[in-house]
C-alpha cells in the first residue's frame, strides 16, 4: 500500500528517499514543491529527475479523492461532492461571506467520516448510519482542490483560496480524533502548509471524553460544540449522544477545555420550532454559556426532507436572542446560508443514494 504523502515529516521523507537511493536534499525540493508551491502531482514538480517522480508516484498517495460535482447557490455557498478512492462520497462546502473590510471571506467546510454514527434526529448526515472514518489523507485531500494562482508583486504564487476552515461537514470529528489531528497538523505545521490554527474550527456534537482528551493535549484550534438543547430533557429528545454524555459531563469537559486552550468556545444552537426555542430554553442556554464563558451562535434550522422538524419563526428567534442579550451572553444570530442547495450537513451526499459511486450523479 502507498504511504500517505502528507503524513510524512520532512525527516521521514528524507530517510525514505535515502533508503531508495536518492540524494538526501531531494526531500527539501519535494517539500517545497508541495507545501510552498502547492503542486500536488509529482509529474509537475520542477527540477526533479524522472526516476524520483516515478518513485514518488509508485510509493506515495498524493490525492486520496477528487471533486466530482459542484453546486452553486445565489447566496455564494458552493457545495462540492468529493469522491474517495473506494467510491464513497463525502461533501465539502465553500462559504463566502462579506468581511469587515469590504472584501469576501471564504470558509471551507470539510468532512471527517462517511456517514455518521451519532444520529442527531434533525440531521441528514446520520440518516443512513455510519460507513467509515476518513483517513487523515482523505481529510487533507479536501483542501487541495481549493488552490488558486495569485500575483504577489512581480511573482505568481499558488495559495489556498479560503481564509478559514471549519470541520463541520459530514461525520463527527471527535469520533475520528487521531486522523483529524494528523490532518490538521498537515495544514497547521510550520514545515507543511503553515495555515494558522486560529483559523481552524472543529465542531463536535459533544463527545465529552474526546473533549477531555484534547483539553490535555496540544490542541491549538478553535472548538465549537453543537449544543442545540440546554436541558437534558430537550437535548436527549434530539441528540441521542446526550444519553452517553449528559450536559453535566459535557459542560465540565468544555470548562476544562476553555481553561487550557485559552480561546472562547462557540456553542452552536439551531432553533427548531417548538423544540428548543422558548424563553426558558434561552435562560438555560445563558447559564451554560456563562459557565463556559462561551460565544453562542444561533442558527435557523434548515429543514431536511423526510424529517418532521421546522425552522423556528423569525419572531421567536428574535425573542430568544433578546433573552441572551438581557443575560449579557455574547452571541450572533446567523442568517440562513445555502439552504437552496441543501448545504446543511449531509444533505447533498444523501441524495447520491448512500454515497455510492454507482449513483446517478455524474462528473461536472
Ligand atoms: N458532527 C459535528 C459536525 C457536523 S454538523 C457536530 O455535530 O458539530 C455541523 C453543524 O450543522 C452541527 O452544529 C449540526 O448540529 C448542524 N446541523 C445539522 N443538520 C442541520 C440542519 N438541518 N440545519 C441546521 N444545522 C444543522
Amino acid at each position: 500500500m502507498k504511504a500517505d504523502f502528507y503524513s510524512l515529516s520532512r525527516r521521514e521523507l528524507s530517510a525514505a528517499l535515502e533508503n531508495a537511493g536518492f540524494e538526501k536534499f531531494r526531500a527539501g525540493q519535494v517539500f517545497d514543491a508541495v507545501y510552498k508551491n502547492k503542486i500536488f502531482s509529482p509529474r509537475n514538480f520542477p527540477s526533479i529527475p524522472e526516476k524520483l517522480k516515478l518513485w514518488l508516484e509508485q510509493n506515495c498517495e498524493f490525492s486520496a479523492g477528487r471533486l466530482v460535482v459542484g453546486k452553486g447557490a445565489s447566496d455564494d455557498t458552493k457545495k462540492f461532492l468529493f469522491e474517495l478512492n473506494d467510491g464513497k462520497f463525502v461533501e465539502c462546502v465553500l462559504l463566502e461571506a462579506p468581511d469587515d473590510g469590504g472584501g469576501v471571506r471564504k470558509t471551507l467546510c470539510v468532512s471527517t467520516q462517511v456517514g455518521c454514527a451519532c444520529g442527531c434526529r434533525f440531521c441528514a448526515s446520520g440518516k443512513n448510519g455510519f460507513f467509515r472514518n476518513l483517513t487523515s489523507g482523505e481529510i487533507v485531500a479536501q483542501f487541495l482542490p481549493f488552490v488558486k494562482e495569485e500575483r504577489r508583486g512581480s511573482k505568481k504564487a499558488r495559495v489556498f483560496s479560503f481564509e478559514n476552515v471549519v470541520v463541520m461537514g459530514m461525520g463527527e470529528p471527535l469520533m475520528n480524533t487521531d486522523n483529524l489531528l494528523a490532518a490538521l497538523d498537515v495544514l497547521n505545521s510550520p514545515e507543511k502548509f503553515a495555515f494558522g490554527a486560529r483559523r481552524i474550527t472543529v465542531s463536535t456534537c459533544g463527545i465529552a471524553d474526546s473533549i477531555e482528551r484534547i483539553a490535555k493535549a496540544d490542541f491549538p484550534y478553535r472548538l465549537a460544540i453543537s449544543l442545540h438543547g440546554a436541558t437534558n430533557e430537550t437535548r436527549s429528545r434530539i441528540m441521542p449522544i446526550n444519553a452517553k454524555f449528559p450536559l453535566e459531563r459535557l459542560v465540565a469537559a468544555a470548562e476544562a477545555f476553555a481553561a487550557s486552550n485559552g480561546r472562547m468556545i462557540t456553542l452552536e444552537y439551531i432553533l427548531i420550532k417548538g423544540v428548543n426555542d422558548s424563553p426558558s430554553d434561552a435562560r438555560e442556554l445563558a447559564k451554560i454559556a456563562g459557565r463556559i464563558g462561551a460565544h453562542v451562535n444561533l442558527i435557523p434550522y434548515n429543514p431536511v426532507e423526510g424529517l418532521p422538524w421546522e425552522r423556528s419563526p423569525a419572531r421567536r428567534r428574535a425573542d430568544f436572542a433578546e433573552v441572551l442579550k438581557r443575560e449579557r451572553v455574547s452571541f450572533t444570530l446567523r442568517r440562513e446560508k445555502g439552504s437552496e442547495i441543501d448545504a446543511a450537513c449531509g444533505q447533498l451526499a444523501l441524495r447520491t443514494s448512500a454515497y455510492n459511486s454507482d449513483s446517478s450523479i455524474g462528473a461536472p
